[in-house]
C-alpha cells in the first residue's frame, strides 16, 4: 500500500472570536504533539489568520485560509489574494468547498481558477468535491465527482493534483450529522483514486484524499481505517477541543 501520512484539517468555516480561538489554538497544538505520524492543518476565517500565525509558527500545525480570489491583485472589493495569504504564513487553502460553490455561485472553473492560483502561490489547494442528496439519489454521484476533478485535470494538468489535497465531501454529509459509512466514502475515494490514475498513475497513489461530512471523534477511527481514506476535513467537531484533538489522535493510529 502506498505511503501517504495522514492529514487532518479543521474548517472552522464563519466561526470564532479572538478569547476563544486563543484556547483552542494552543489545547491543539499541545495536545496534539506527541510524537506520530498525523499533519494538522486548521483553515480560520481572515481576520484570524495573523493569530492562528502567532500562535502556531515554529509548532507543527500548519495553518490555512477557506477561500481565496482567483485573480492575482486589483479592483475586486473584498477580495482576498493567494499572495496575502502566503504573506501571513498559510501553508493551505480550502478551494471549491460546497458552501461557496451552492451560497456564492462558484463553478467548476472558477475553482479550477483558484486552485491554479492558489499553487503559483505556493499555497497547497484542498480541493473540494462531492455530490448532492439529489444527485445522489438521481445516482449521477461519479459523474458530478468526475466533472469536478476534470475542471481542474483541464486547466491544472493532473500533474498539479501531486501538489495538492482532495477533500471529498457529500454534501448531504456537511453539518448534518449524517455521515457517509465508511463503504460509501472508501467507494467514492476509490473512484476518484482510479480516475486520477488514468492520466497520472504515482500522482493518483500518492495524492491524500481527506473525508468531509459530520466527522467526530466517535467515528473518525472507523472512517479513517479504509485504504483510500487519508484524513479528514472537518467542520462542526473542528470547533471543539476535545473532539478535534481526538480525531487528530484517531488518525496517527
Ligand atoms: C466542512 O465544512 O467541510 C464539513 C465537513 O463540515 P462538518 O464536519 O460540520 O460536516
Amino acid at each position: 500500500m502506498a505511503m501517504r501520512s495522514k492529514l487532518v484539517a479543521g474548517n472552522w468555516k464563519m466561526h470564532g472570536e479572538l478569547v476563544q480561538n486563543q484556547d483552542l489554538l494552543k489545547r491543539i497544538m499541545l495536545e496534539t504533539a506527541e510524537p506520530g505520524e498525523v499533519d494538522i492543518a486548521v483553515c480560520v476565517p481572515y481576520p484570524y489568520l495573523p493569530q492562528a500565525q502567532s500562535v502556531l509558527r515554529n509548532s507543527h500545525v500548519f495553518w490555512g485560509a477557506q477561500n481565496v480570489s482567483q485573480h492575482e491583485k486589483g479592483a475586486y472589493t473584498g477580495e482576498i489574494s493567494t499572495a496575502m495569504l502566503a504573506d501571513f504564513g498559510c501553508r493551505f487553502v480550502i478551494v471549491g468547498h460546497s458552501e461557496r460553490r451552492a451560497l456564492y455561485g462558484e463553478d467548476n472553473r472558477t475553482v479550477a481558477l483558484k486552485f491554479k492560483a492558489a499553487q503559483a502561490a505556493g499555497l497547497m489547494p484542498i480541493l473540494c468535491v462531492g455530490e448532492t442528496l439529489d444527485q445522489r439519489e438521481a445516482a449521477v454521484t461519479e459523474q458530478v465527482v468526475a466533472e469536478q476533478l476534470d475542471a481542474v485535470i483541464e486547466l491544472a494538468g493532473a500533474e498539479a493534483l501531486g501538489k495538492a489535497i482532495l477533500a471529498y465531501e457529500p454534501v448531504w454529509a456537511i453539518g448534518t450529522g449524517k455521515t457517509a459509512t465508511p463503504q460509501q466514502a472508501q467507494e467514492m475515494h476509490g473512484f476518484i483514486r482510479d480516475r486520477i490514475a488514468v492520466s497520472n498513475p504515482q500522482v493518483a497513489r500518492e495524492l491524500r484524499i481527506l473525508y468531509g461530512g459530520s466527522v467526530k471523534a466517535g467515528n473518525a477511527a472507523e472512517l479513517f481505517a479504509m485504504p483510500d481514506i487519508d484524513g479528514g476535513l472537518i467542520g462542526g467537531a473542528s470547533l471543539i477541543a476535545d473532539e478535534f484533538i481526538s480525531i487528530c489522535r484517531a488518525a496517527k493510529n
